[in-house]
């Protein structure tokens, strides 16, 4: 018989909706999605295995309520080139070249080179004027600067992440999650060292 008995972090769906509310509220909580950036990493180093993605994701787990409890999917499969190499490896170069460029920005205000852009970029094109969320002087302008960078990034996946979770099938993100494709790499890594 299937165990159903669920498991603390069988509920970190709520988790992604909190975090992506606390960016409503105030933008300094953007630096808590570092926790869902790093530990994946650190799990498939560690563990060399996709534990993270399999039972800790967040994120995942909103996709799969959503699509597939609650019926936001059409369900249809994902297209293959989603997952071809070219598209995950490509999409992942793009994403890291936009995350070097949000830590440019933010060393810019940094150094004193340029001034604090109260705005989230969604899309990585289109700017949203974000500045309630952010009072002057509450932290340094380069911390305040990563957390609007960065919570346009983690928006800007969800939503991508959305859109595929409509079309396709709900975890049809996943095919390409830059965060995966990482995880995955460093996983294939260590068990080509280990033999
Ligand atoms: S591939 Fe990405 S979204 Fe999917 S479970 Fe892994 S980290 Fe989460």
């Amino acid at each position: 018989m299937a165990n159903n008995k669920k498991r603390w972090y069988d509920y970190l769906w709520i988790w992604s909706i909190i975090y992506f509310s606390l960016g409503f509220f105030n933008i300094l909580f953007a630096w808590l999605g570092m926790v869902d950036f790093l530990l994946p990493l650190l799990i498939a180093l560690i563990g060399g295995n996709k534990w993270f993605c399999n039972n800790l994701c967040g994120r995942g787990q909103l996709f799969s309520l959503l699509g597939g409890k609650l019926g936001f999917s059409l369900k249809r499969p994902t297209p293959k080139w989603m997952s071809s190499k070219w598209f995950r490896y490509g999409f992942l170069v793009f994403f890291l070249a936009m995350f070097g460029n949000m830590v440019f920005q933010t060393y810019l205000i940094f150094a004193g080179a340029d001034s604090l852009r109260e705005v989230i970029k969604l899309f990585w094109t289109i700017k949203v004027p974000w500045g309630w969320t952010y009072t002057a002087g509450l932290a340094p302008g380069w911390v305040a600067q990563f957390s609007f960078g960065f919570y346009s990034l983690m928006l800007t996946s969800l939503l991508l992440g959305l859109l595929a979770m409509v079309f396709f099938r709900p975890r049809s993100w996943c095919a390409f999650c830059p965060m995966g494709t990482m995880t995955q790499g460093i996983c294939k890594l260590k068990n080509k060292v280990r033999k």
